[in-house]
């Protein structure tokens, strides 16, 4: 008998992108391979064209065929794109990546910020996620609903229209209150309603309504300017922070840059039904090429990814993804590191010492 032909598996898009993608991403496919190989369970990988090499070969950085697969699939990685390198034509339009998180409404953007034991960081005992609404509030270009919401009605006035909608606030709150239900037990609604009282003032009530479907989670609430203070403060207190779109952008990179660095800052892009896992770091296009490059970010985004297939499809890939933190933890603990962390190993060393703690 053929014993592949009765493992489960499960499809996974794969978009290797620009700059160091063709490195990290790779390199996050031998370890999930590994980590759900040990998991009795396997990824059927589907390997799809974006970025600079989709212009050359499809003459589009997101091809017809991409999305249209994407549109089978409920997950993927996504690896960085260097958009300023495109020819001129393609420079004014979004990113792949935001064109994907508006075609598919990945309305929630979710990023841990968790120290890294033996990697710098400032706040060594943090252990967060920053759950941001990702399609609405200030940030014109990332909403659905109502097109650009930047205008100018003299050269001398510029506007922006914020707009939050109950709908919006109850599905991301929903997804900062079922994640606080599987960790600590904690949520902080982040706003600014002493002065932007309807908008950001909708969205605590409306996180704070939701918040009551949820009695075993402890609730509270904070200014986003007192939130920053309060990050650098005594991060350490905190367990799931959920904002609007603006807010979020900013508290999540500051979190990140607290708990760790760029080259260890994963995120994933979700919706109800689809994810999709990429690094919270550009394409490097500095080091590209030169195998130096970091892939801990997407590692552990994609061990998020494999967290949430597991629990929608009927796949054993939590342990996998699991396992897998473990062992990047692990890898770096034991002083194994790239050159952005003070190491020397290259992202080949490194994987590979990942891969032999999976294997051990
Ligand atoms: P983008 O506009 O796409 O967000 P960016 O201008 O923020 O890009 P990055 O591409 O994220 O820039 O790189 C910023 C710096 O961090 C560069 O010096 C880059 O080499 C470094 N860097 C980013 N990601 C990594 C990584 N995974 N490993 C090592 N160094 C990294
Ligand atoms: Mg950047």
């Amino acid at each position: 008998t053929d014993d592949t032909a009765t493992l489960q598996t499960h499809r996974i898009g794969l978009l290797e992108g620009d700059g160091i993608g063709p490195e990290i991403v790779p390199a996050t496919r031998r370890i999930v391979d590994t980590a759900v190989a040990a998991a009795g369970v396997a990824v059927d990988w589907v390997p799809l064209p974006v970025g600079a090499s989709a212009i050359e070969t499809h003459g589009n950085p997101l091809p017809q065929v991409t999305l249209d697969t994407l549109t089978e699939l409920d997950a993927w990685i996504l690896g960085p794109h260097d958009s300023a390198s495109y020819p001129p034509e393609f420079r004014g339009q979004l990113t792949p990546g935001g064109r994907i998180r508006k075609h598919f409404d990945l309305y929630a953007n979710i990023r841990p910020a968790c120290a890294l034991p033996g990697a710098a960081s400032v706040s060594p005992k943090m252990d967060l996620v920053v759950v941001r609404e990702n399609t609405e509030g200030f940030y014109a270009d990332r909403n659905m609903a109502v097109g650009s919401g930047e205008f100018m009605p003299t050269p001398d006035i510029a506007l922006a229209v914020g707009v939050i909608t109950r709908a919006a606030c109850e599905r991301i709150a929903h997804t900062a209150f079922d994640l606080a239900s599987r960790r600590r037990k904690r949520v902080t609604i982040v706003h600014k309603a002493n002065v932007l009282a309807r908008t950001t003032g909708l969205f605590r009530d409306v996180c704070q309504e939701v918040g009551r479907l949820y009695p075993s989670v402890t609730v509270d609430d904070q200014h986003v300017d007192a939130m920053a203070a309060l990050l650098v403060r005594r991060g350490a207190d905190f367990d799931v922070i959920v904002t609007e779109n603006m807010f979020g952008d900013i508290l999540s990179d500051l979190a990140a840059e607290l708990s760790g660095s760029l080259g260890t800052a994963a995120s994933i892009n979700a919706s109800r039904t689809k994810a999709m896992a990429q690094a919270a770091h550009g394409a490097a296009p500095d080091i590209a090429g030169q195998g130096r490059a970091n892939p801990i970010a997407l590692i552990l985004s994609a061990a998020m990814l494999l967290d949430r297939v597991g629990a929608r499809a009927d796949i054993e890939f939590s342990a996998a993804a699991r396992a897998i933190e473990d062992a990047v933890r692990a890898t770096v603990a034991a002083g194994v590191a790239t050159a952005d962390l003070g190491g020397t190993a290259s992202t080949d060393e490194f994987t590979a010492a990942v891969i032999a703690r999976l294997e051990a």
